[in-house]
This record gives C-alpha cells, sequence and structure tokens, in this order.
C-alpha cells in the first residue's frame, strides 16, 4: 500500500498488506472457475464472466499501470466491463478506476456506503490517517491516494443477478469500515476480509479499522460454501476455513501484542511498543501512520472488550490494560 513515490512500498503497514506491496506485481492470469478469473498481482482483481461478452470486475488495482493490466486481460477474454466492483475504499484496490472509465465509458462503479465516499474524494484516506488534520505530504502518495473515481451506484450485502450471473455481496466490514467480499459461481472473492498465510506471515499487524467487524466477518466467510477463495493478497486457495482460521490467529496475536503494551502510556508509545513485540520496523511516514491507525482500531475494540481503560489526566490519554 501506501508508500513514498519512487521507493518501494512499506512492508509491514498496515494497510493491507497490501498496501504493501514489496513485490513486484506477477500479474499472472488464473481462471478459477467456469466465469472466475483472477489476476494476481500485489493486489489481486477478479473478472467475472457475465455472458454476451459483459464482465463484472471486482477491484481495479493501484493506479493506471494497473488499470491497463486489467484492459489487457479484459481484451483476451474478450469482455467489457459492465460493472466495476469497487470492495473498499483503500487506494490499492479502487486506483485503476478512473484509467477504466475512460476506456470504458459504460461501465458502471459500484462500492458500499462510506467506502463510497472515499472513492469519490480520495483525499479522505490521507486525512483520516492523519488525524482528521490536513496530511503531510508524504501521506499523500498514489499508494494512499489513488485517482478520484464516480461511484455510481452503492450497494449493500444480498445477492445480485447481473448477466446471466447470480451472485452474493456479503458484508466482512472490519479491515475496511464496509468492506465487501463477493461469492460468486463457487468462488469466494474475499478481497481484503482475508489475506493469504505469506502476506499474514510478512505482515504481523494487518490494517484493521474495526477488529470487532473483522473478527466476525471470519466466522462469516468460513461458512461460505466455495470451491474456491481468492484474498485480496496472496494466492487463490481451496481450504477457505484454514485461511480464515489463521487471520483471526493473527488478529488475535496482534490484539495481545497491544493489550501487552497498554501499561498506562499513550496510544504511540503502544504503538512503539506493540510494533517492537511483532518484530516490525517503521521505516517512513505511511507505514507508521497506516501502523498507528491500526493501533487505534485494537485499542477501541479492547476497550469495547474490557479489555483496556482509557485515562485521560494531566492532557494525556492513557491506555491501560484492565
Ligand atoms: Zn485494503
Amino acid at each position: 500500500m501506501p508508500q513514498p513515490e519512487g521507493t518501494p512500498p512499506p512492508a509491514g503497514a498496515a494497510g493491507d498488506p497490501e498496501r504493501a506491496a514489496a513485490t513486484p506485481p506477477r500479474n499472472e492470469r488464473v481462471q478459477l472457475s467456469e466465469r472466475v478469473h483472477a489476476l494476481l498481482g500485489g493486489v489481486n482483481c477478479a473478472i467475472v464472466d457475465l455472458g454476451g461478452g459483459a464482465a463484472l470486475l471486482v477491484d481495479s488495482g493501484q493506479d493506471k499501470d494497473h488499470g491497463r493490466r486489467v484492459r489487457k486481460a479484459l481484451d483476451e477474454l474478450g469482455l467489457t466491463p459492465q460493472v466495476v466492483l469497487s470492495t473498499h475504499s483503500h487506494a490499492d484496490h479502487f486506483g485503476g478506476n478512473a484509467y477504466l472509465l475512460r476506456r470504458y465509458p459504460e461501465a458502471q462503479v459500484w462500492a458500499p456506503e462510506v467506502e463510497a465516499e472515499v472513492i469519490r474524494a480520495p483525499l479522505l484516506e490521507p486525512i483520516y490517517l492523519f488525524h482528521g488534520a490536513k496530511p503531510l505530504p508524504e501521506l499523500t502518495s498514489k499508494w494512499l491516494q489513488a485517482e478520484a473515481s464516480p461511484v455510481h451506484r452503492v450497494v449493500a450485502a444480498g445477492e445480485q443477478t447481473l448477466g446471466e450471473v447470480r451472485l452474493e455481496l456479503i458484508d466482512v466490514r472490519g479491515h475496511a469500515h464496509r468492506q465487501l467480499a463477493v461469492l460468486v459461481d463457487g468462488v469466494l472473492l474475499a478481497t481484503d476480509a482475508l489475506f493469504g498465510a505469506a502476506t499474514l506471515a510478512r505482515y504481523p499487524l494487518p490494517f484493521a479499522q474495526d477488529v470487532g467487524g473483522q473478527l466476525a466477518a471470519f466466522e462469516r466467510v468460513a461458512t461460505v460454501e466455495a470451491t474456491v477463495t481468492l484474498p485480496g493478497h496472496g494466492a487463490p486457495t481451496e481450504d477457505l476455513a484454514g485461511l480464515a482460521a489463521a487471520n483471526r490467529e493473527a488478529v488475535e496475536r496482534a490484539a495481545a501484542a497491544v493489550e501487552a503494551a497498554a501499561d498506562g502510556v499513550g496510544a504511540e508509545e503502544v504503538l512503539a511498543r506493540a510494533t517492537a513485540a511483532l518484530g516490525i520496523e517503521m521505516a517512513d511516514l505511511p507505514r507508521y501512520h497506516l501502523n498507528l491507525t491500526t493501533v487505534m482500531a485494537y485499542l477501541g475494540w479492547l476497550r469495547e472488550q474490557g479489555r483496556v481503560a482509557a485515562e485521560l489526566s494531566g492532557g494525556r490519554l492513557a491506555w491501560r490494560r484492565a
């Protein structure tokens, strides 16, 4: 995900680990079912064949270069996008929209509520990462601020029919505030509700905005009947239950590290202690702010659980284990 121009994306970032695509995108196209094709890369996209030459594109990648690769895949498949579903508003998942809409002006962008507002006004992402203030310039690179895209339709969880295909949009909020996943033709397009095992190993503090939501999402997707699951970052797998369990364990480990660090200190000290305990190095401001946002998500959830308290005294907000 995010990182300053000209340098590789920050690893270990919260964002989506993605937001930290430290390896060059492979952009390999693989067929996951009769109708579903995945474009694997630093961030994964999927193309669903709706019949009649039309396609549903699920996420568009990080930027116009990624959009170009998506277009090439669509050309090879002989498909034209009818709908671009942006599953959430992190820059690496909708940054290809603007390019693709210039090529396919008839395409309609769908996105969930809240996420739609950030997709329309992408400066909101660096703004929220900098506590609502005018963001530092380091937070406005393409890793954190994509080109703006219209959203033609705000969609919620439920069934949809597109062309010859029925699909189910699943509420998997947590990694992002109103994230959706897609179940179509026996394939679960989990997007950033689930990260691949290698991604989790590399980024022990996966980006989170709502930890309770994430844990509920793991439960929800684990029971889905899918023959193949495509995570937002990482390789497709047939072991959905195992992937959901690995993601839950990663969140539990991160929660334990944050809880242990909350020893009557401020959030920034909790961040420093928790990342040290998890072996994460933060060498740039995007990574720092992504991880700080994630730590705030954990602290808020731990407080809801009665596991930490927030004590405001002497001009300091201290977080303390209960
Ligand atoms: Zn994301």
